[in-house]
């Protein structure tokens, strides 16, 4: 007996699609992690500008970002949120990771105010966290969900110069390193994103076999 179609097609290597994000670090980091999405477009070069962020958790800020690449490209949509979670700040920074020390904060500015927060705080645990979604298009009721926890602890003071935002203060504990201090391929390994998008393409793999 053959086997049952997919209820529709989807080929990374060949189709467009639109990332949901302004950001050219993002974009690049994607780039390379994906290299089999050839077709893979910022949605700044097709004129799309960055949606409000008006969810109250990472998934909800990812399906908004990728439906509204989605709806006005008319292109399948990838879309990622992400930030830290420190539990003794009852989730903070969350989702408002890149604008914790105001809207338009520097990491450093980021780093200093977390730092702010955590004096005299000894449980010093925390967590990177990315949602990633593929919308097929605007209306897809079956969006695919990936995602990545990546578990540390925040230094009291930064330590090493790659990577961004709250890198410096990311200790690894079982490598004894920061996320600063790692190469970015050793840190693609490990970290929230890496997992949330492995994670991703086995589930595009699995929907929309070849
Ligand atoms: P997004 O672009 O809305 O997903 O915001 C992500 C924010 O979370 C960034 O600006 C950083 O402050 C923080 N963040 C997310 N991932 C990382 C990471 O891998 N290292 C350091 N900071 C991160």
């Amino acid at each position: 007996m053959s086997s049952p179609l997919p209820v529709s097609t989807f080929d990374l290597a060949r189709d467009k699609i639109v990332l949901a994000s302004s950001n050219a670090h993002k974009i690049q980091e994607f780039k390379s992690l994906l290299p089999e999405a050839e077709q893979l477009i910022g949605q700044d070069a097709l004129k799309v500008p960055s949606p409000e962020e008006t969810g109250q958790t990472f998934i909800e800020n990812a399906l908004l970002k990728a439906r509204h690449a989605s709806l006005l490209t008319g292109l399948p949509a990838l879309a990622d949120d992400s930030g830290l979670v420190v539990p003794a700040l009852n989730g903070a920074p969350g989702i408002f990771s890149a604008r914790y020390a105001g809207p338009t904060a520097s990491d450093t500015e980021n780093c200093n105010r977390l730092l702010s927060a955590l004096s005299g705080v000894t449980d010093r645990r925390a967590c990177f966290h990315a949602s990633l979604v593929f919308l097929l298009h605007a209306d897809d009721p079956d969006p695919i969900i990936a995602q990545g926890h990546w578990f540390g602890e925040i230094l009291t003071q930064s330590q090493g110069t790659k990577g961004f935002g709250y890198d410096p203060l990311f200790l690894v504990p079982e490598l004894k390193k920061t996320a600063a201090e790692l190469p970015e391929s050793e840190k693609s390994a490990i970290s929230h994103r890496g997992q949330a998008l492995r994670r991703l393409t086995d589930s595009l793999a699995a929907r929309y076999p070849q």
